[in-house]
């Protein structure tokens, strides 16, 4: 059982969207699960519940080790590393809970392990298979024994199940069954392998780390270790790489139009990563130009929500001339804590990790700048505080277009029906927030910061952008046979 948070003062951040899975792997470099645990540290935004190391020596065969906790927490102390021998290793952050819901069980922490008769695999999968329910019943009603209740290790059954005579074959096979979002990272043991779905719905990228090759979600992994960013993996390509350096590219899936996950340029990835060929950071701050554009409004102060609205407030104060100012500070070092909770200090909320600057703020009309509202709870407390200090105005400026439809491809996002977005209009959500105005990014203007000068084709759109637009790439089956209702065609 992971461990229990009786006041969890990440609050303010269980108003987010949240990334479920960070993946990393290398090859062909001495003490392997550092370099891992380095990337997965760096990857730590992408999931805080969990992670998990597999590696792989001759004389010791496969190793791991999957634990609850911070990877600083768990996979630092040499008692967990000497454990992990080889050159050859991946890894996993997870978030949470396209397994089991409620607390994660360890077993459903990746990589997840398979003995095939020609030798052992494992994987790690970032993303969410829309037909895991379905492969699930089909599996066990076939003879499938599964160890998890994640929909990742029917992959790992898949490949069981398939003919092929070497593992990124079978790897093949099973993901061609596979529908949805997936970047996976898996290992034989001679063999590195890297794959993303044919929408390229979740990142990975290749790394060169002196005679070595790292697969990552992200670029900001591949600077921790000092490895050189090489490419992004194609949607659909998989690559096979052996610890001599060869790379093999394959092709196993049907060509389709890319649809990458533009929430990733809005808050998922981090802002010092580079996603295709941008900086984060850059886009984050042209997205804060684009809304300075769209929605301008008299103030005297731009002011982000920490951390996620920083980039978003620079480029609206530069561009509209609004002067930037600190009006929010983040208590960094808040994190999950032991203290018993009294009812006193849980009605401290929000205020235990942000903290208004009175000085800054008092008889000040303030522009606030946020990456996105989900359910609204925090924003709400947020206008409190500042309107507390003493705000003559506040008004909400958001990064991105109202979220009203939830994501089935890899990020933890509730139910339709408590998405603010989802049942009201931005008048009403102004009114329920009660600032002095609200505006969000149109979805047209958030593909002009992405670097889309003419905006979203809405014939054929350059991105996955179904949370905002209810248009999905891939269809959620398991989620329609639930009752899911799509958005009616206009
Ligand atoms: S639905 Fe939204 S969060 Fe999910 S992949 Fe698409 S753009 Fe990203």
């Amino acid at each position: 059982m992971p461990p229990s948070h009786p006041f969890d003062f990440d609050a303010v951040d269980a108003d987010k969207l949240h990334e479920e899975c960070g993946v990393f792997g290398v090859v062909g470099v001495s003490d392997a699960a550092n370099f891992v645990a380095l990337g997965l540290h760096a990857l730590q935004h992408r999931g805080q519940e969990a992670g998990g190391i597999v590696t792989y020596a001759p004389e010791h065969g496969f190793s791991s080790a999957r634990k609850f906790g911070y990877v600083r927490d768990t996979f630092t102390s040499q008692s967990v590393m000497e454990t992990l021998p080889g050159s050859l290793g991946i890894g996993h952050v997870r978030y949470s809970t396209s397994g089991s819901k409620g607390p994660t069980q360890i077993r459903d922490v990746q990589p997840f392990f398979g003995e095939f008769s020609m030798g052992g695999a494992a994987i790690a999968h970032n993303g969410n298979i829309t037909n895991a329910e379905a492969l699930r019943r089909e599996l066990i009603e076939r003879g499938s024994i599964f160890q998890s209740s994640s929909d990742s290790e029917c992959i790992i059954h898949l490949m069981a199940r398939s003919l092929q005579r070497d593992i990124p074959s079978r790897m093949e096979d099973a993901l061609r069954r596979v529908e949805g979002a997936f970047s996976v990272v898996a290992m034989t043991r001679t063999k590195l392998i890297g794959v993303r779905d044919p929408l390229g719905v979740r990142p990975l990228v290749l790394g060169r780390l002196g005679d070595g090759w790292v697969l990552s979600s992200e670029t900001c992994a591949l600077d921790i270790i000092g490895a050189e960013f090489v490419r992004e993996i194609e949607p659909g390509e998989m690559v096979v790489i052996t610890p001599d350096g060869k790379i093999e590219s394959l092709r196993p899936f049907r060509p389709q139009r890319a649809r990458f996950c533009i929430f990733e340029h809005v808050y998922f990835s981090r802002p010092d990563s580079i996603i295709g060929g941008r900086s984060v950071y850059e886009t984050r701050r042209q997205i804060g130009v684009e809304l300075a554009r769209e929605a301008p409004v008299e103030a005297d102060l731009v002011c982000p929500v920490p951390d996620s609205g920083t980039p978003a407030a620079i480029g609206f104060s530069q561009e509209s001339g609004v002067p930037y100012a600190m009006g929010i500070v983040r208590n960094q070092y808040m994190g999950r804590t032991f203290i018993e909770p009294t009812e006193q200090i849980r009605n401290m909320g929000v205020r235990l990790k942000l903290n208004v600057n009175r000085a800054l703020i008092r008889g000040k009309r303030v522009i606030l700048v946020d990456d996105s509202v989900v359910r609204g709870t925090t924003s709400r407390k947020i206008k409190e505080m500042i309107l507390d200090a003493g705000a003559a105005e506040v008004h909400f400026r958001i990064a991105s277009p109202p979220t009203s439809w939830p994501c089935f491809y890899g990020v933890d996002t509730p139910q339709r029906e408590k998405l603010l977005a989802a049942t009201m209009s931005e008048e009403e959500m102004r009114q329920h927030l009660n600032v002095d105005s609200l505006r969000f990014i149109s979805l047209d203007g958030l593909y002009r910061a992405v670097g889309e000068s003419q905006g979203r084709n809405s014939e054929c759109p350059q991105y996955c952008d179904a949370c905002f637009s209810g248009e999905y790439p891939v269809e959620p089956s398991d989620q329609i046979e639930k009752g899911f209702q799509l958005k009616a065609a206009e």
